[in-house]
């Protein structure tokens, strides 16, 4: 017990940053006279110059002493330079490729296999050091990615949960059949949904469920909430408030936290009601009422709900990428941004050219052929506003760019547990490329109006202790892994800082951003 005090107070004391040292270090690395900022343990961002010590993999001191240090170590000179601790993107699809869909990956082998070997250092390019998989769908690709030898932290929420004869199942036209082999979750409280008398329903239960998700070494579980202001003709089951409930109470007392995607009104008011720790998307979708659904002035009850979400600091990712990428998709020129031939093969930059290529923009394309089969009560009312498909898409965009900016706004205003997620790999559409799309995602915030200060906070404390990952990363405090950037400009001044990396540190070891590109593959 003695000791355990000691440890305590000796802990106590090195955290005050009061103690030089000496520190005896094997494998050290001295980051002097550099600008720290990171938040402290209560959030609160801070920015002093000083020195960070690393050994094996860990910061074992920050302060603004310069520490005494024995050993076997490197220095780095921080000089002008700013340290911030490695960024997290909490809401990526990493079996999702970005310009592949799953039905060219066959033919396509060997970009598929170029694409995952970049994937990792791409991610790192851009700063990413800890990645959080909502739907880990695909275990196998997640098992290779870790098996990289240079990559980011992994962390997953088990395979999304969904109830039967929800809105995936039934867009995806998925057969009955085919649906009762998939580890759907059976809502007890819904009589809509019947079953043969072979699927036995107690597999199909909260309980089960959520025990096989603790049980493969997850943090979270990712569920969905899908209505008609989607635009499709709601033809699906909407999980009942009751088995929400459920669920988040069985996934609290196995210590895992719940994700919800829920674009709309109704189901961030769903998510509400249920206790869902972390929202995924802003609220785009605000009516089912087509003559409404152009209208991007903020009702009052969704204000009021917003606020609601703010004061009870539920976790909240924005993901303006879904949106904003498939306006990239129509608009033709993103294949051929020179960013492109730093992340990817001279190959995958090739394929992205490719008329074969381009079956994300086709399927956006086709869109209003299919909505106006599929619900012509909803779709035709928008569509007799414009005089063409382009003019319809163009406003559509701005529309839903300008509703989530509103959304976003408001509750960077009232101090949000905003959650900085992209959503990369959502639909396979090549605007999302790794790490890329963090940059982008993090201007779409900027435009919106959110400080740099906010930005900076949801990359990196907010999503650490949001997803329970806090007394690892998140900070730079002593005892937490060394996954550190060295940025030439201060991010909390500019957001270019943030593509204008020297150094990424990714568990103690320094690279230098350029040795991680595409043309230096060849050089290795
Ligand atoms: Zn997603």
């Amino acid at each position: 017990m003695k000791e355990i005090i000691a440890v305590l107070l000796i802990a106590l004391f090195y955290s005050c940053g009061t103690s030089t040292g000496p520190f005896i270090v094997n494998e050290g690395l001295l980051i002097e006279n550099v600008s720290i900022i990171a938040s402290d343990e209560n959030g609160e961002v801070k920015n002093h110059k000083g020195f960070i010590l690393i050994d094996n993999a860990k910061i074992i001191y920050s302060g603004k002493e310069k520490p005494n240090v024995k050993g076997s170590f490197k220095t780095v000179n921080g000089n002008g330079k700013y340290a911030i601790p490695g960024l997290i993107d909490s809401h990526v699809h990493l079996n999702n490729i970005a310009g592949i869909n799953f039905r060219q990956r066959k033919s396509h082998a060997l970009l598929v296999q170029e694409y995952f070997e970049r994937l990792p250092k791409n991610f790192l390019y851009f700063g990413y050091t800890t990645l959080i998989d909502v739907d880990n769908y695909a275990p196998n690709t997640i098992k290779t990615l870790k098996n990289a030898p240079i990559r980011p932290e992994i962390y997953t929420c088990g395979k999304k949960v969904q109830v039967m004869d929800d809105f995936e199942m039934v867009m995806n036209e998925e057969p009955q059949n085919e649906r009762y082999k998939l580890p759907f979750l059976h809502d007890k409280y819904n009589e809509n949904v019947k079953y043969p008398d072979s699927i036995h329903l107690e597999e199909h239960s909260v309980a089960s469920l959520i025990s096989g998700i603790a049980l493969e070494d997850n943090i979270c579980v990712k569920t969905l909430y899908e209505d008609a202001s989607s635009g499709f003709k709601q033809v699906w089951e909407v999980p009942t408030v009751k088995i929400m409930q459920d669920l988040v109470a069985e996934a609290h007392a196995e210590e895992l936290l719940v994700v919800m995607h829920a674009t709309s009104y109704e189901g961030q008011k769903f998510a509400v009601e249920t206790n869902i720790d972390i929202i995924a998307h802003a609220m785009w979708n605000w009516t089912a009422h087509p003559e409404e659904f152009l209208n991007t002035n903020l009702p009052e009850t969704h204000k009021k709900l917003l606020l609601e979400i703010s004061n009870k600091h539920i976790g909240y990712q924005p993901t303006f990428r879904v949106i904003l990428a498939e306006k990239d998709i129509l608009d033709y020129t993103f294949k051929d941004a020179p960013i492109l031939k730093s992340l990817y093969t001279p190959s995958y930059v090739d394929w992205l050219q490719s008329e074969e290529a381009q079956w994300g923009r086709n399927i956006i394309l086709a869109r209003p052929k299919f909505l106006e089969k599929m619900n012509p009560h909803f779709f035709n009312p928008i569509r007799s506003q414009f005089s063409s498909d382009e003019e319809m898409f163009e406003e559509l965009y701005k529309s839903y760019e300008l509703k989530i900016q509103k959304v976003v706004r408001l509750l960077a205003e009232n101090n949000a547990n905003l959650l900085f997620g992209t959503d990369n790999g959502a639909m396979n559409m090549y605007t999302h490329p790794p790490g890329y799309n963090g940059y982008l995602e993090m201007q779409h915030w900027f435009d919106a109006g959110v400080p740099l200060e906010q930005i900076f906070k949801a990359a990196t404390y907010n999503n650490a202790k949001a997803f329970g990952l806090i007394g690892s990363i998140g900070t730079l405090g002593i005892g937490k892994t060394a996954n550190i950037l060295i940025l030439n400009l201060n991010p909390l001044e500019t957001l270019e800082a943030y593509n204008d990396i020297q150094f990424v540190l990714i568990n103690g070891k320094l690279i230098e951003r350029k040795k991680l590109t595409a043309p230096y593959d060849d050089v290795n």
